[in-house]
């Protein structure tokens, strides 16, 4: 892996005080490399894993023409004969029947969809556009407008969804229900996923109280712990929740050291703040590559990131704010890239929607804000966002009641309500 100083000394212009969070995401992706390890597994317990190697299809998908109606399946040259076509049906195909049938000039098949197309035929007929059907002397014939289909309609062709020796799925994704289902389509069993990755979490802050215990004056109870549980659940990693660890140099360096020797990320919250006068800054430096940054944004300026090494072991280092907004913030907006990255997903950028902001936002440029709105609709039925009350960053709350982030970029000045804005949903994120 790149070292931190190493990625930082390509940037012209760093300035950790005041680092915009494009650079900030820039320098931890040059320093997250994916993690080794693969195993094979049977596609079901491959859910949400992510895809170590190309799936290749075996076959091609569907695997024969085939019907995409319920009508009669006939060759086209027949619709050449004048304004009504009438021809005899000379059988019936299933879905999932192959018997020989095979229509001369004039014929059709009454076809089901699905079926595989006989033999010549390359054009159905829906049944709701034949016009009649009729029963002479055991013969049935039908009518239909030589104009309701043209050549090739409801036909589905062999291959025309994946052909055999297509890539079917590509190393990095993250299998979703649809993906399952797609191999199982394809009749494959097992594939190969990267292994699991391990993230070790734990809070530092003497004024931390754990559920159970009394709420003691000026004290609050740990509630990042239980955020950072449920969003890293979300990212099917290994989790090791190590609790509330003591403002003590030794007991934060043996759990700095723990996390370090067990995991492949460590994520903690609290003691990263300018002038505070704890301990967990000091033992972050001194156990690796550990940068301080002011980053400008809000909420979540204070952050610590780098590579931390105990007895030969790394792990990533995320050193995030104590506030409970900050944290979920800093999470989605640098932790979760970086996880996918080790965990060797190629997850595209969350979209940023632009919908009229409902009210007017105090902003100053030089800072990315993400503010907790709701997205609904307008009185006229447009989509709308307004900003969910309390904006401060220990209202947990306003996450809670949130359906997306307002992001106010970098360079975004005050926003009038009527404006523009840009959101990113919460939808398969939270
Ligand atoms: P810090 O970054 O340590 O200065 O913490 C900033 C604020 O977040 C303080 O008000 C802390 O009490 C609060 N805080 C820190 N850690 C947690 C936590 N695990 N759960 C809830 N609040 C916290
Ligand atoms: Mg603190």
């Amino acid at each position: 892996m790149p070292s931190l100083q190493s990625v930082i000394s390509c940037l012209s212009d760093y300035d950790p005080t005041a680092l915009p969070v494009a650079q900030a995401n820039q320098i931890i992706e040059g320093v997250a490399e994916p993690v080794s390890g693969i195993e094979q597994l049977a596609i079901r317990e491959a859910l949400d894993r992510v895809l170590a190697e190309d799936v290749i299809s075996p076959i091609d998908v569907p695997a024969h023409d085939n019907s995409a109606m319920d009508g009669y399946a006939f060759a086209s040259a027949d619709l050449a004969g004048g304004n009504e076509v009438a021809l005899t049906v000379i059988g019936t195909r299933f879905a999932g029947d192959a018997a020989a049938l095979v229509p001369a000039a004039g014929q059709a098949v009454r076809i089901m969809t699905g079926a595989v197309m006989p033999a010549g035929c390359d054009t159905v007929i829906p049944q709701e556009f034949v016009q009649g059907v009729d029963e002479t002397a055991g013969a049935t014939r039908i009518r239909f407008a030589a104009d309701a289909v043209r050549p090739g309609d409801n036909r589905r062709l062999r291959g025309e969804d994946l052909a055999q020796g297509q890539p079917a799925l590509t190393a990095g994704r993250i299998l979703k229900p649809a993906d399952i289902g797609m191999l199982a389509s394809l009749g494959i069993a097992e594939v190969k996923v990267r292994r699991r990755l391990r993230v070790a979490f734990f809070s530092t802050g003497d004024e931390l109280r754990s559920i159970g215990e009394p709420l003691d004056a000026g004290c609050v109870y740990d509630s990042n712990r239980y955020t950072l549980h449920g969003m890293l659940r979300r990212l099917n990693v290994e989790l090791l929740d190590m609790g509330v660890v003591r403002d003590d140099p030794q007991a934060l360096e043996a759990a700095f050291r723990r996390a370090c020797e067990n995991a492949d990320a460590v994520i903690t919250s609290g003691g990263v703040s300018v002038g505070e006068a704890d301990h967990t800054k000091a033992i972050m430096a001194k156990l690796g590559d550990v940068t301080f940054w002011k980053i400008a944004m809000r909420p979540g300026r204070p952050m610590a990131f780098g590579r931390i090494e105990s007895h030969g072991q790394h792990a990533l280092l995320f050193g995030l704010p104590g506030n409970p907004v900050a944290v979920m913030v800093t999470f989605y907006h640098f932790v979760r890239a970086a996880l996918h990255r080790l965990m060797g997903a190629s997850v595209a950028p969350l979209p940023l929607m632009r919908v009229r902001s409902a009210q007017a936002i105090r902003k100053k440029p030089g800072r990315t804000e993400y503010q907790r709105g709701i997205l609904g609709a307008g009185a006229d039925g447009v989509p709308e966002v307004r900003i969910t009350g309390q904006q401060g960053s220990g209202v947990l709350r306003s996450m809670s009641e949130a359906n997306c982030f307002i992001v106010l970029g970098h360079e975004q000045g005050a926003v009038g309500a009527g404006d523009m804005v840009e959101v990113m949903l919460f939808d398969g994120l939270v």
